[in-house]
């Protein structure tokens, strides 16, 4: 089963991840931790990343569309798996459509987490991301039990390069303008899911979980 997570920057995607993965069994598939490696281990993609990633804008489909096709080309993802920032422009929606087609496999369904754009700012100013896992906090929200550290992993929490608020208002941008018109795709497909994304993180998950254990029921 192939699962897509949609909302803006900051909505929550990363964070609840981490639930449907466990609840599915599934591997997260995140485009923006894949690039960030990349540029972290010097690749040609990462060179080719950077600027876009940087300035807040998106790297090019045809860059983003083979990496993620490579990506879903593992084993690990041979069942599905939980996309996490993909697909962000309908050309990437519907090379991912085609990809899976090919194989006779299509999108379970897309999950958007529905929050209001006044919360975003505060919610990618305050994240802290662990440099090992990548698992989000918020120095408010979702604090870390010590400072600086994962809870998971005990790993380095960091701040990103791009969570300023110039970046960020342009990241969101970018968003309304490219990605918002993929809620009309999935929708159309009848394969739009919506969650309240501005509830506390738990509400938010127990709501996804309990769609998610709705639809094995119906398998
Ligand atoms: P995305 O992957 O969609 O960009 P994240 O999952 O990284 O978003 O979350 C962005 C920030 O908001 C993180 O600091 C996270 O801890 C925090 N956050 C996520 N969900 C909530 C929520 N429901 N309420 C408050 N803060 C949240
Ligand atoms: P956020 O958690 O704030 O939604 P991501 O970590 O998903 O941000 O993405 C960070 C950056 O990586 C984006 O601003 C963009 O430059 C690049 N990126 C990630 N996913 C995509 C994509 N599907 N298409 C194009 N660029 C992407
Ligand atoms: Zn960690």
């Amino acid at each position: 089963m192939f699962f897509i997570l949609l909302g803006a920057p900051g909505a929550g995607k990363g964070t609840q991840a981490d639930i449907i993965v466990k609840e599915m069994s599934l591997p997260h598939v995140a485009s923006g931790d894949l690039f960030r490696h990349a540029l972290k281990n010097g690749t040609e993609l990462g060179k080719q990343a950077e600027s876009y990633m940087k300035g807040g804008k998106l790297v090019p489909d045809e860059i983003t569309i083979k990496m993620i096709l490579e990506r879903i080309a593992q084993p690990d993802c041979k069942n599905g798996c939980v996309f996490d920032g993909f697909p962000r422009t309908i050309e990437q929606a519907k090379a991912l459509d085609a990809a899976l087609e090919k194989q006779g496999k299509s999108i379970e369904e897309a999950i958007y987490i529905e929050v209001p754009s006044e919360v975003l700012l505060d919610r990618l100013t305050g994240r802290w991301v662990c440099r090992t896992c990548q698992s989000p906090y918020h120095q408010k929200n979702s604090p870390p039990r010590k400072e600086g550290v994962c809870d998971k992993c005990s790993g380095e929490l960091y701040q990103r390069a791009d969570d300023t608020e110039v970046t960020i208002k342009e990241r969101l941008k970018v968003y309304f303008a490219q990605t918002m018109p993929l809620l009309d795709y999935y929708e159309k497909k009848d394969r739009l899911f919506k969650v309240n994304g501005n509830q506390h993180i738990d509400s938010v998950g127990k709501d996804i979980v309990k769609f998610l254990k709705g639809l094995k029921q119906k398998k």
